[in-house]
């Protein structure tokens, strides 16, 4: 890494600073002012009703979607500054979405070494070495030469995990991954999750999973009609909700 993080008076790095983010679609104004931060190595999950603003708070990270006004500073690099290497700091963030988005002509194995290739230039040999590690991790290292539409939908996820951590990525951003999922194949991609966590991967997890939140994050944040409600230790917020909408969102869903 060429530019230094900065240092939190805590001594711990960020990875994700976002300052005062607004975006909104036409009329509609979904992030109204999110001040949000993950630390290197911290699991931070979000949590909230459909249409609060989690995806796009979440695609504001790489710029998937361009904030109106705010700051996005990742790694210490803001993302809002024309001037900043768009790709080179997309590099090390890593993605997941509800849906896999695996290519579906190509086995697991090439979809895990394309971007390896062409985006990082890595060898061949290199790339499938990667490749191999990062499935042996997700426990697909026997589905290297299967076709996508072969895979469960729990497969195909941990396939996109594999895929993502192959860009040697320094976090991991994932939207709802197990949203989608038949209910008994969503255990074995918390456990990947669970397992890079405990890795100290640093991680930002929109997700319904409240137990996966309570065990896992480093901390809890609650949005609602795009604000952060609430924010806090996972255990603590779950089990006392300090405001109204927090408490009326997590009796619905606990
Ligand atoms: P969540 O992930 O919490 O369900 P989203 O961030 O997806 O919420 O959406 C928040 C709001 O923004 C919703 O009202 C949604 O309809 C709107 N929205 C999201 N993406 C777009 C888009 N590309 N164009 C227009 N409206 C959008
Ligand atoms: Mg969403």
């Amino acid at each position: 890494m060429s530019t230094p993080s900065p240092t939190t008076a805590t001594g711990s790095t960020r990875a994700i600073e976002i300052r005062d983010l607004h975006k909104s679609f036409g009329k509609n104004e979904v992030l109204k002012g999110i001040d949000f931060h993950v630390d290197q190595g911290e699991v931070v999950c979000v949590i909230g009703p459909s249409g609060s603003g989690k995806s796009t708070l979440l695609r504001c990270v790489n710029r998937l979607e361009e904030p109106d006004s705010g700051q996005v500073v990742v790694e210490g690099i803001d993302i809002t500054d024309p001037e900043t290497d768009l790709d080179k700091v997309r590099t090390r963030i890593g993605i997941v979405f509800q849906q896999f988005n695996l290519f579906p002509h190509m086995t697991v194995i090439d979809n895990l070494v394309v971007a390896q290739r062409k985006v990082l230039k890595r060898s061949k040999a290199e790339a499938l070495a990667t490749a191999r590690a990062m499935l042996e991790k997700v426990g697909l290292s026997d589905k290297e030469e299967a076709y996508p539409a072969h895979l469960s939908g729990g497969q195909q996820q941990r396939v996109a995990i594999a895929r993502a951590l192959s860009m040697s990525p320094d976090m991991m951003l994932f939207d709802e991954p197990t949203s989608a999922l038949d209910p008994e194949l969503v255990g074995d991609v918390l456990d990947v999750m669970r397992e890079l966590a405990a890795e100290g991967m640093t991680m930002m997890v929109v997700t319904h999973e409240m137990g996966f939140a309570r065990e896992v994050g480093d901390k809890l944040v609650f949005m609602d009609d795009g604000v952060i409600v609430e924010e806090g230790v996972p255990e603590e917020v779950l089990a006392n909700p300090q405001h109204e909408r927090t408490q009326a969102f997590l009796s619905k869903v606990l």
